[in-house]
């Protein structure tokens, strides 16, 4: 945790969910949390289909609406994709960006990541930008240098002013029921506040680092207890609402 600074638990849900799930899922979350008191701020990022249904499910309530991704341009001749204007149309506030099933499934590199980072901000949506190691890279000693080009690649200038959140996620955390060591989850969230700072000045202090990857209601609490770590990113075990909200009130 960082002083001064309201962690944020936010949901993943991927590529999960009809509309009458997702309005159920959107529904039970937003009464768990209640006016919205707790500890954590709360963001759920259904897949682009859902995010209208979900917005009206959650509409006058604490919990936001965020999506999975974005493409680069505002417009333009690229079927299939969404841009960020029309993400912050239907509603969301958010925009999860450089997921490693993005990185993996789409070849995102960090241009690419960078430029869609701009286009999110320019549309007014904070950017969260994930990070994360493989398991090689990792068993090879080079976790910390691999995250922190991913850093300098794909955060834009403007991110500090635009509150953008950045995802810790090592890539073989994610969905697999194993996680780092809390020591190494601390040393890899501390040498990404420093690069934060050394790029962005104190605004690069305040910034939240979010953990993901198998966060679990029954491993949080400590994790969420760490030096740096404000919040969670948080993929199964964000399709079960009592599970999501046993997280946010791990905090
Ligand atoms: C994720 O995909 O962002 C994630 C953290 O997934 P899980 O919690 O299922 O590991």
């Amino acid at each position: 945790m960082t002083p001064g600074v309201r962690p944020l638990i936010a949901g993943n849900w991927k590529m999960h969910g009809l509309r009458a799930d997702g309005s159920a899922l959107a529904r039970a979350v937003a009464e768990g949390a209640g006016g919205g008191a707790g500890a954590a701020e709360l963001l759920v990022c259904p897949p682009f289909t859902l995010l209208r249904e979900v917005g009206a499910a959650l509409e006058g309530g604490p919990v936001a609406v965020g999506a999975q991704d974005c493409h680069a341009a505002a417009k333009g001749a690229h079927t299939g994709d969404v841009s960020a204007p029309m993400l912050r149309d239907a509603g969301a506030r958010f925009v999860i960006l450089g997921h490693s099933e993005r990185r993996a499934d789409h070849g995102e590199g960090d241009a690419a990541v960078l430029a869609k980072a701009e286009a999110a901000i320019a549309a007014g949506l904070v950017p969260v930008v994930c990070v994360g190691e493989s398991e090689g890279e990792r068993v090879a000693g080079d976790a910390e240098a691999v995250v922190t080009r991913q850093l300098d690649g794909s955060l834009p200038e403007a991110f500090a002013a635009s509150g953008g959140v950045v995802a810790y996620e090592p890539v073989w955390a994610i969905g697999t029921g194993r996680t780092p060591t809390e020591a190494d989850i601390a040393a890899m969230h501390a040498a990404i506040r420093a690069r934060l700072r050394a790029r962005f000045g104190e605004a690069g202090g305040r910034l939240r680092i979010l953990y993901g990857g198998s966060v679990k209601p029954a491993n949080a609490a400590p994790i969420l207890a760490l030096e740096n770590v404000d919040g969670a990113l948080v993929g199964g075990a964000s399709l079960v609402a009592a599970d999501f909200l046993a997280i946010a009130a791990a905090v």
